[in-house]
């Protein structure tokens, strides 16, 4: 891995950096990284110190040419370790030079204790001791930064508070941790002619003074360096002299460096998030705006975690694209789209909940309503699909079962088998939909199909009654042929029945007969108000069907006819049913008046159906009346069946009629005596 130029020499933010963040190498790292910083006086060696110890390509002055290397800050990655090593290499300049450049150590010291968690001060051994000196300037600066960044917020009550109440600094709040860092001392050249711990011992002392010059916030006056800072020191042989020396040193260091980071010392950004971060924060240090380190993390895991969770969310719209517009169902719907949407929300906790956890769980709630909002859809949508996959089930069960069993079974009892298995259908589907997490339901679409069903259900029931009334039509009307011979044959036997009443008891028998054949159908799954209309049906079809036959038999034309053929009968043939044949002695006469006669008797049964002495009239029961009534149909009377003028019209051509009988018959016996 090379390196990258994270600020530049005109103070930029490099964006460079999120994508040397994001090689392959580094993927998945989480917060399980570790950052260290290097800081020093210009050509001091810092660069060729890191490319030793942590194994980083970063430029070094080319000793001919004695150029100086670019300004700025740069990041290295060390990944020899267990965990991912960001190496910051702060190219500063001595500070005395130009103001300048004072500004841009102040702000890289900013930028380095935001982000890292051990900061190496990189320093000859003649330099110890030079109150004055870059170094000692440059750590005061680091300290003043250090209050201001994690621990001085005096015009904020909480943090204020903390501070006040826990002068121990480093320890953890509730909200986060106080960070701490360390500051390792690297003595280059050593000489080892004042001992290490000596040279330890001034440059303490040197700290501690700097530290009690520093104007602390309230509550923190009495603090001390070490309430802030672990200080550790190192001192590194001649490395040209020294070479071998040199190279194991560097590797120890390296050792020591790894073993040393604390937890307290995490700066808490996730590595996928640490450009985001870091170009936040340099941002605000380059505007020289208060570094507010809480809410920088707030807003670093507001961006992140959306960015988290659009991705989750992408991915996810992208492997559920047919459930988008489906057809038919899917036997695996709820399990596939429970597999997805754990999935998906997985994807973002791995990333995700590596960030500030009121932050992540905030966008995670957000990313589960988007989940839902689109699953919820879906699964109307299914549960629909289901609904009608479960009607047409049923209709076609219906129509598989009429056809193996017709008479076996009622429609009744076919359609509530139907409906079980609809239903049955239904709730085995819906229940394989469910969505692990969500609490979607197809209660409502199930009292929907139930009652689809039940209507269904019914306008087959209808169109069932319907077929059995057309039979009960046919076999009333078959049964109606006879009305005119049982009224010829009542008018003949000259007993006391009213031929009409002969009729009404042959219509109730019919109707009696024919609830014996159709009446147990009549229910066909209805409930008893149903089989009650269907009875009324049946009784009414009867009643049309006689008053059909009542109309056709009470014509003017076809009682005319029935006038003739019982004249004829009794004028034209003998009682054994032979011809007559007239002869001289015959009583033309008397006989015309005799067939007439038996003629005329039958036209006052035609005119109005009379039942009894009382002059009562067949008719419609009320409840009948009604019905048919309902039902848009006339309810005919019987009391008048031939107005008077038809009956005159009748009489008047029947006796035209006669009278051609009566003259053909006396001229056939002129003819034959005249031969
Ligand atoms: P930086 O500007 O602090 O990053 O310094 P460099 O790493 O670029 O080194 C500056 C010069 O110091 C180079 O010419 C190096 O060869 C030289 N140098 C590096 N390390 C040492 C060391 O340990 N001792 C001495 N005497 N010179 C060194
Ligand atoms: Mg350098």
């Amino acid at each position: 891995m090379s390196t990258v130029q994270v600020v530049d020499e005109n103070k930029e933010f490099n964006s460079k950096t999120q994508s040397f963040l994001t090689q392959p190498e580094l993927e998945g790292t989480g917060l399980a990284y570790h950052t260290v910083a290097v800081f020093g006086s210009q050509s001091s060696g810092k660069s060729t110190l890191l490319n030793h110890v942590f194994k980083t390509k970063f430029d070094v002055m080319d000793n001919n040419a004695r150029r100086q290397t670019t300004h700025g800050i740069w990041l290295g990655c060390d990944l020899r370790g267990k965990e991912p090593l960001l190496v910051l290499d702060v190219e500063g300049t001595d500070g005395r030079e130009r103001g300048d450049d004072q500004d841009f150590e102040r702000k890289a010291a900013l930028f380095a204790l935001a982000t890292s968690e051990i900061l190496v001060v990189n320093m000859w051994e003649n330099q110890v001791g030079l109150y004055f000196g870059a170094n000692m300037a440059l750590l005061r600066t680091v300290f003043e930064v250090n209050l201001s960044l994690f621990h001085a917020s005096p015009t904020t009550p909480e943090s204020n508070s903390e501070s006040s109440s826990e002068s121990n600094a480093g320890s953890n709040s509730g909200s986060g941790r106080i960070p701490r860092s360390r500051i390792l001392f690297v003595i280059r050249d050593f000489t080892a002619q004042t001992p290490l711990e000596q040279l330890a011992i001034t440059l303490r002392e040197d700290l501690d003074k700097q530290w009690k010059t520093l104007a602390k916030p309230a509550g923190l006056e009495n603090s001390t360096v070490s309430d802030f800072f672990d200080i550790d020191f190192q001192a590194l042989p001649h490395k040209v002299w020294q070479s071998e020396n040199f190279v194991t040193e560097c590797d120890n260091l390296a050792t020591k460096i790894t073993d040393s980071f604390k937890p307290e010392y995490h700066r808490d950004v996730p590595l996928d998030g640490w450009s985001v971060y870091a170009n936040n924060i340099w941002q605000k240090i380059e505007q020289n705006k208060d570094l507010d380190l809480p809410t920088h993390h707030e807003l670093v895991a507001k961006f992140r975690c959306t960015e988290i969770s659009a991705e989750a969310f992408n991915a996810f719209s992208q492997k559920t694209e047919k459930f988008a517009n489906l057809e038919q169902s899917i036997p695996d719907f709820g399990k596939e789209l429970s597999l997805l949407r754990s999935e998906c929300l997985q994807s973002y906790d791995n990333i995700a909940g590596k960030y500030q956890k009121s932050v992540y769980l905030e966008i995670r709630k957000d990313l589960e309503k988007q989940l839902d909002d689109v699953l919820l859809g879906w699964y109307n949508q299914h549960i629909d699909i289901l609904k009608e996959e479960s009607i047409a089930l049923f209709k076609n069960d219906l129509k598989d079962k009429e056809k193996e069993d017709p008479k076996q079974s009622s429609f009744g009892e076919r359609s509530a088998a139907a409906v079980q298995k609809s239903l049955a259908y239904f709730d085995k589907h819906t229940a394989a939909s469910a969505i692990d997490g969500t609490h979607f339901n197809a209660d409502g679409k199930r009292k929907e199909l139930v009652s689809q069903l039940s209507d269904i259900s019914a306008q087959l029931r209808q169109q069932e009654l319907q077929k059995l009334l057309k039979q009960v039509q046919r076999y009333f009307t078959k049964q109606f042929n006879s009305i005119e011979s049982i009224i010829q044959n009542s008018l003949d036997s000259k007993t006391d029945v009213f031929p009409w009443m002969a009729v009404k008891s042959h219509a109730l028998t019919a109707l009696e007969k024919a609830q014996q054949l159709y009446g147990s159908d009549l229910g066909v799954g209805g409930d008893d108000a149903d089989l009650a209309q269907a009875q009324l049906a049946l009784e009414s079809e009867m009643w049309l069907a006689l008053t059909n036959k009542i109309q056709h038999l009470s014509s003017v034309d076809v009682v005319l006819q029935r006038m003739r053929d019982v004249f004829e009968n009794v004028f034209k043939y003998t009682d054994e049913g032979l011809p007559v044949v007239w002869g001289l002695n015959d009583d033309i006469d008397a006989q015309a008046v005799k067939a007439r006669a038996a003629a005329l008797e039958t036209l006052p049964v035609y005119a109005s159906a009379v039942i009894n002495s009382d002059g009562e009239y067949l008719s419609v029961p009320v409840a009948v009346a009604e019905f048919i009534t309902e039902k848009g149909d006339e309810v005919k009377e019987f009391d008048v069946l031939l107005s008077a003028d038809d009956v005159l019209e009748i009489k008047k051509r029947f006796q035209r009629l006669a009278d051609a009988n009566f003259v053909e018959a006396k001229r056939s016996v002129m003819q034959t005596n005249s031969h």
